[in-house]
């Protein structure tokens, strides 16, 4: 029987001997070394007592070998649950309980307090380090024989991705064979990948951006990968000129640009850059294409859903927009009260249906109603707009809105006229509590590099541009916006530094 993800992912590595990936060090890993490693992985994991559908916890640096470990979970039929290295032991706990997780993989650094997590959640602990050694590599040298992979169907969970939860508790969103397959299929048919293709992969491994977007796309359609541990500008400009294709976060966009050795002759040769994640400023764009002549491909998608709009390959890219539903991808814009479609044009919550949506939250039903329709609707709790063409633009998160003495404020909007303000390099606008108004609008804005802003002048500016409601009631000028490892402005952080503001 087949093992769906295996058979179209995995298997096609096992003849391959040309290079799949090259690590920071040049070292060059042949499709089927890698295919080796993993499926010994993978015997490991049975061997270790790991059945189908039981999940394994991986709080791993991004190497080769990690890269083998999920297609060893593959091959296995083992639920890949990646997480975080920046959690602390205490998150992990957390995920492990949650999952009931029968294996735990970290780094040999973290043993120490893991091992305890592990014993506490009746869960074995094995290592892997950022050279991709340890117990578990171990364990799967002694393995003798080849593996067959366990049978698995579309609908049989492949991983488990915990949800960033910075609103609440995080939420495991369930993500089978079928919606991961479908999924890199589209994307590889959409942003035409070719076996000929060399990736720069600078993305972690444990987000759906860098582990499905990139890494599924490339192995689906026989291409190969230069594998960066991260984003260090010099290193990736160091690497372009032996890439075809790069995915990015809008950061690595803004810090390419702030580097002057990334010039246009450097990625004259590029086909494709796109960007995701988090939004990317229309300004970026311009500057990119001015600098490089590549107009970035941006997309979107979550975390359970894996993508849902792009911009066309060929075609007109929009700047400031997602572009439109992938194919086999339903959008939707409705009202948040009412869950009715709303008039064309007009802002309300992005939902999506198709293939790619995922199967629920990890024994939270009462969750996954709340957020995925019986219609099979997934209510992304994005706010967007759909114009006639069908392109999506992104106005915020709907936990992002602001109610300010009964108005609605969308943060988008102020921010795009406080980045046009002298001086200003970005901005964010969150709601903190306010006596009178329930919430009231502030900026946060960071200064361009050796240029000043002046808080009066910006809010005089603001006076004259928008309603009095939406005008901050206090701007705050900081060094630099708090971001998680994906770009995304952690707007939570900034509702606490200034939650006390109008106390
Ligand atoms: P995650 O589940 O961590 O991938 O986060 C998903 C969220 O990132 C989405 O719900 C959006 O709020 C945001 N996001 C993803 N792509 C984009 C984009 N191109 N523009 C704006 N926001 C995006």
């Amino acid at each position: 029987m087949a093992n769906l993800l295996f058979d179209h992912l995995v298997a096609p590595l096992a003849t391959r001997n040309s290079t799949f990936l090259m690590d920071s060090g040049g070292r060059e890993i042949e499709g089927c070394s890698l295919y080796e490693t993993a499926m010994s992985l993978a015997s490991a994991l049975t061997a270790l007592g790991l059945k189908a559908g039981d999940r394994m916890a991986v709080q791993v640096d991004k190497t080769p070998e990690a890269l083998a470990l999920y297609c060893a979970a593959v091959a296995a039929g083992v639920v890949f649950l990646p997480l975080n290295t920046a959690y602390t032991a205490a998150e992990v706990d957390y995920f492990v309980s949650d999952a009931e997780a029968s294996l735990l993989v970290a780094d040999p650094a973290k043993a120490e307090l893991l091992t305890e997590v592990a014993r506490r959640n009746g869960a074995r602990f094995e290592t892997l380090d950022g050279k991709g050694e340890g117990s578990l590599r171990e364990h799967a040298r002694k393995q003798v024989g080849g593996f067959e992979p366990v049978a698995r169907s579309g609908e049989d969970l492949a991983a488990i991705l915990y949800t960033s939860g910075t609103t609440g508790q995080s939420k495991g969103a369930m993500l089978s064979h079928d919606n991961l397959l479908s999924n890199a299929r589209v994307l590889a048919e959409e942003w035409r990948f070719q076996a000929s293709d060399v990736l720069l992969h600078a993305l972690p491994i444990f987000h759906t951006h860098g582990l499905f977007v990139a890494t599924n796309v490339v192995m689906l359609s026989g291409g190969s990968m230069i594998f960066l541990p991260g984003f260090k500008t010099d290193e990736v400009i160091k690497w372009l000129p032996r890439a075809t294709t790069m995915m990015g976060v809008p950061t690595f966009y803004t810090r390419l640009l702030d580097t002057p050795a990334f010039t246009g002759e450097l990625v004259k040769h590029m086909r494709l850059f796109t960007s995701g994640s988090a939004p990317l400023l229309a300004e970026t764009h311009q500057r990119f294409e001015e600098r490089t002549g590549h107009r970035i491909l941006e997309r979107y998608g979550m975390t359970e859903t894996n993508m849902n709009t792009s911009n066309p390959y060929d075609g007109d890219r929009r700047a400031g927009t997602v572009g439109r539903a992938l194919p086999g991808v339903e959008v939707k814009i409705t009202n948040p009260e009412t869950g009715k479609d709303v008039p064309q044009g007009e802002p309300g919550v992005i939902e999506v249906r198709g293939p790619n949506v995922f199967r629920g939250y990890w024994r939270m039903p009462d969750k996954t109603r709340e957020e995925l329709r019986m219609d099979g609707f997934f209510i992304t709790g994005d706010i967007g707009t759909l114009d006639t063409d069908g392109y999506v633009t992104i106005i915020g998160r709907q936990k992002d809105l602001i109610i300010t003495g009964g108005y609605n404020v969308y943060p988008k909007e102020i921010e795009l006229i406080l980045d046009e303000q002298p001086g200003v390099l970005e901005s964010a606008v969150v709601g903190v509590p306010h006596p009178d108004f329930g919430e009231a609008v502030i900026a946060v804005l960071v200064a361009r590099p050796g240029q000043t802003v002046d808080a009066a002048v910006v809010a005089a500016a603001m006076g004259e541009r928008l309603a009095r409601f939406k005008q901050p009631k206090h701007i705050a000028i900081v060094a630099d916006l708090p971001r998680n490892t994906m770009g995304k402005v952690q707007k939570n952080l900034l509702r606490e530094q200034f939650t006390s503001l109008f106390a």
